[in-house]
């Protein structure tokens, strides 16, 4: 397995790469819901293809007041992960090699971004979609894996690849659970004993509801649930169609219920995919 730190070293290995590329981008910090991404990736690749893993921790999607300098970064315990998921390369740029101080070109998505998370965090998919563009451009890759519990910027990447029309195949990894049903999430590492044990109620919840018959049902019913979480404030709870990201008012196509919920300072985020009922 090979280290890009810049920009160039990424670009002359991608010359001289194996066709397909399959790239995971990742803020590192990584767990298994990364490596069975990066798994996948080997998959898709075949022994012969290559897989890239970014590691690049982007502020460019970090608003003034999240965590981007205390977000982890065990950089050596992150390349064992590669290392043993079977990349090829870690692409790990530090954040002055992917932005000039004074860069001022931006890849922004206009419509998918305005709900759900991107409501309460501002800038967010406009940091999102710059950066998986500029990795498209440096990796060039022939797919590139997105993890389904991030479903909203997973639908604005979708988007994003087919208005501006980069070849790239965007393949979508079903979220990696605890046994417990917690979605695994870097940020998990920042509840407390007492949140930890409340957190697997947003996933329940989530659960619970979809079982109801209609729309509002299933919304009302996820939000008393959610209210039913020690310590929890609901941040937001939508039944969305699952590529437009509009609200729906039937169930006859698949949609995604999609939460985002505060336990203590810690945002936790989940989503289901709910099969068309006739
Ligand atoms: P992040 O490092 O949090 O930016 O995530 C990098 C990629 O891993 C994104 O495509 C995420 O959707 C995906 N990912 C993160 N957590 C999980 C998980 N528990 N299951 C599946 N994919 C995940």
């Amino acid at each position: 397995m090979k280290i890009a730190k810049t920009i160039s070293a990424a670009r002359a290995f991608v010359r001289d790469a194996r066709r397909p590329i399959v790239l995971v981008p990742t803020m590192g910090a990584l767990h298994q819901g990364h490596s069975a991404l990066i798994r996948r990736a080997r998959r898709i690749a075949g022994e012969k293809g290559s897989v890239v893993v970014s590691i690049f921790v982007n502020p460019a999607q970090f608003g003034p007041k999240e965590d981007f300098s205390s977000y982890p970064r065990p950089i050596e315990a992150d390349e064992s992960v590669c290392r043993e998921a079977g990349a090829d390369l870690v692409f790990r740029p530090e954040a002055a090699a992917m932005y000039a101080a004074d860069a001022s070109a931006f890849v922004d998505e206009s419509r998918l971004s305005m709900g759900l998370c991107g409501a309460s965090r501002p800038g967010h998919f406009r940091g999102v979609c710059t950066v998986v563009a500029k990795l498209f451009l440096i990796v060039q890759p022939d797919a590139a894996v997105f993890g389904a519990k991030d479903w909203q910027q997973l639908a604005i990447i979708r988007r994003m690849v087919r208005d501006l029309d980069f070849p790239v195949k965007i393949i979508v990894h079903p979220t990696v659970r605890e046994a417990d049903g917690l979605a695994i999430s870097s940020r998990n590492a920042y509840l407390t004993p007492d949140e930890r044990a409340a957190a697997p109620g947003l996933y329940a919840a989530l659960r619970g509801a979809a079982t109801r018959n209609t729309p509002a049902a299933i919304v009302r019913e996820a939000e008393r649930r959610i209210a039913c979480i020690p310590g929890a404030r609901l941040d937001y709870v939508r039944l969305v169609d699952s590529a437009a990201l509009e609200p729906v008012r039937r169930l006859d196509h698949g949609t995604t219920l999609a939460a985002a919920i505060f336990l203590g300072r810690t945002r936790l985020i989940d989503n289901l995919q709910i099969p068309a009922r006739s």
